[in-house]
Parts: C-alpha cells; structure tokens; sequence
C-alpha cells in the first residue's frame, strides 16, 4: 500500500486523492519531522523543506506534542490516510513564530494549541457552534493544507502530507488558522498540548455528550488517554458511581487517581456480570466504549441501564464493517448509542475553557503525562504505549516552555 521507502509521493488506493496541489515558490526553511512512510514500518526522522505560511497561515515552533493512539492506528493501516509520505502528530502545542498576512488574531510570540479538526467558521456545522463537525473534517487524513497545497517536500522533492492538517511530529509546522487556538502563557505547554486531543475528547464526552449529571452512575471501557479523561470528566460532573474498566491493572490504580471509585479488570461478558454486580442489576446510567469498539462495545451495552446512554469515543479500524447489536434489545430497553469526536464541543471554547479548569485545579493535566521523548526517541514513545506503560507519552521539543 506504499512504496516504504524514499520516492515520490504515494496515493494510497480507495482514498481521495488531494485536490488542488501547487506549490510556494519562496525559499524553504528546512525542519527535522517524524514521517509515516510506509504501514507497519516505524516512523522516519527525516530532515524535510517547509514553505513560508500562506496569506491565513502561521508558522508555529512546536514545544510539546502528544503521543496519541490515533496516530498508531495510522501506523498499523487501521485508519488510512490518503498518501505517503504523511508528517503525523495532532496533539501540538507551541509558539507562533511567523503569521500570513490576512491572519487575524493571532500574534508572533503567542502560545497555541492546535485543533486536529479545523473550524472554517463558513460551513453550515461551524454556524451552528459545532466546530467539531466542520465540513472541512473529512479532509484531515488526505495530506495537503487547508487550502488544498503542501507546504512540506522531503529530501527527493516529493510532497510530504500533513496529518490533521497539523504534521505535528517536527519542529516547525505551518497551519492555516484555522486550526489554531490561542491560550494563556501562564499554562506549560506540554500541558497545553494535551488538551489538543485526549482531554476534550475525554472529558467533553462525559460533559457535553452524555451530560452526565450529579449523582449518576458510569462504565469507562479502556482506561487509556480519551479513557482517563472520561473518569475525570464524570467525576467533574459529579458522577457518585465511576467504574473504570481495563485489562492492564496498572490503568485501574491510575484511574482511581483521577476519580473511579471501582475498577474491574474483565472483558465481554465477564465485564458486564461485574458491572451489574456493582449497581444491583440494574446496569450504569452512562457507558463510554474508549477501545475497540468491536470487542467492547456489546459488554458495555448490556451493562447500561434501561434509557441510558452509550457513548463510543474510540476508533474502529475501518476494516470493521459493522458491529451487532440486538435490535429487540435496544427498542425495549430504549437505550441511546451515540458517538463523540472531539468532547462533542467546539474545540475553540472547549480548549480555553479546560485550561480555566487546569488553573483551579480542578482538572488533572500533569498527572496524565506518564513519560517524555526526544523527537528521536519517538518511536520508543509507541511501543511503551503499545505495551500499556503510558497514560500519554509527550515528546518535548522546547524544554524552555513546560
Ligand atoms: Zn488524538
Ligand atoms: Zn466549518
């Protein structure tokens, strides 16, 4: 499905193929990146040409991006993207270094989390307040910029794609504004970044999707980074049952830290026998399916209660065609499956509002960072993660700034 190796850049078949190449003809400055050349092989650090940002674009020097399970779903081919080679990495925050002439709002020197789902601010989603479902999401797996061009070459001269239109593993990025959010420079930014991605898609599932309220009950299937902040983002909320459910016990404890109040290290239909131990046979208020839908999304189902809700935040390989659910079953228990990108919230409120909660106290960011890398070190950072050693793995590229 790639060639593996240098050469020019490969469409990867069944996908889009980008629209609208063409090139910027000032002189490049030149960035060390991670790149996804090829599936299963692991990620190249390679020194690569990064155009000058265009009229809406900014030049940002990456500090601190996150080690994300989306990416090594990319990785392993299990979310595919349109063209190799593809700087990965969504979970970025830095400082801007550069803006294009019709950029407004954002200054050189201002610290930024970037969005891994642009908001055009045009389109019919983006008018209703649901940045998150923009219609310019589709496009963040095919490589080019917001405006359809790359910025990026590699050392043959073939374009390099931009994952979520960020290319975040790197020194330097250049983004459309689009996907940037200016925050407080009080915040270290290798907290920052981890409010890019795992927190909001964590926390604002609990809060915006499900609404939790006081007092009710919650199934967290998959203890990892969208997990952990769905047991904190329910404890916000103030959720009395929290029950944090995975197969690696080292993620219960950790998960105690952050608000359960029971852990349960089963899965199928043991887990659900264990859930309805704890609630009396009556099954949670609100599930929330964090990994591998197809394996636990019907345990998670039957553990809910009747009218509650179930709420998938994980990615499926696109493989997976569908997964069974009774359909007797969902009519008479009148039990809502919904799902949620991004904490089903504006990231452009939801960024700012998180980092208020961070500064109160009342959000954890610090303790979900289990260990740093160097940029070069990054693929160490995927297998530990694979090994379940990391809450979130950060790789820092700016120790000044966290
Ligand atoms: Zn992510
Ligand atoms: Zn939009």
């Amino acid at each position: 499905m790639s060639n593996g190796g240098r050469g020019p850049a490969v469409l990867i078949p069944g996908c889009e193929l980008p629209k609208r190449a063409r090139r910027c003809i000032m002189a490049p400055m030149f960035t060390l990146a991670a790149l996804f050349r090829a599936i299963g092989a692991p990620l190249s650090i390679e020194r690569i040409a990064l155009d000058a940002p265009g009229p809406t674009e900014v030049l940002v020097k990456v500090a601190a991006v996150g080690l994300c399970r989306t990416d090594l779903h990319v990785m392993r081919g299990e979310r595919r993207v349109a063209m190799t080679p593809m700087v990965l990495g969504h979970e970025v925050a830095g400082t801007v270094e550069t803006v294009g002439t019709a950029v407004e709002g954002i200054a050189v020197g201002d610290h930024v989390v970037l969005t891994f789902i642009p908001g055009c601010g045009r389109c019919r989603w983006c008018a209703k307040g649901l940045h998150h479902l923009c219609a310019e999401g589709p496009r963040i797996t095919h490589g080019p910029q917001l405006d359809g061009s790359f910025r990026r070459r590699d050392a043959d001269g073939a374009d390099v794609g931009a994952f979520c239109m960020i290319g975040g593993f790197a020194e330097r990025t250049v983004v459309d504004q689009a996907s940037v959010v200016v925050i407080d420079q009080e915040v270290p930014l290798d907290h920052a970044a981890l409010v890019a991605c795992g927190v909001p898609a964590g926390v604002g599932a609990a809060r915006n999707r499900a609404k939790v309220k006081a007092g009710d009950s919650v199934l967290v299937v998959g203890c990892g980074g969208d997990g952990m902040n769905v047991v904190q983002g329910a404890r916000l909320c103030g959720a009395t049952t929290i029950i944090a459910a995975d197969i690696v016990a080292a993620k219960l404890d950790w998960a105690r830290g952050f608000g359960a109040t029971h852990g349960v290290n089963a899965q199928g239909e043991a887990l659900t026998r264990a859930v309805l131990e704890l609630t009396g046979g009556i099954g949670v208020d609100h599930a929330f399916v964090c990994i591998d839908p197809p394996a636990t999304l019907l345990p998670a189902f039957r553990a809910t209660a009747k009218a509650g809700n179930v709420v998938v935040t994980a990615i499926t390989p696109d493989t997976v065609k569908q997964i069974d659910i009774p359909p007797l079953e969902l009519f008479v228990t009148q039990k809502a499956i919904m799902g949620a990108v991004y904490g089903f919230m504006s990231p452009r409120l939801q960024i700012p509002e998180l980092l208020r909660l961070y500064r109160t106290g009342e959000l954890k960011l610090a303790e979900l960072i289990t260990c740093t890398y160097a940029l070069d070190e990054i693929n160490r950072g995927y297998d530990d993660l694979q090994a379940g050693k990391n809450l979130r793995g950060v790789v820092v590229l700016d120790n000044s700034l966290v």
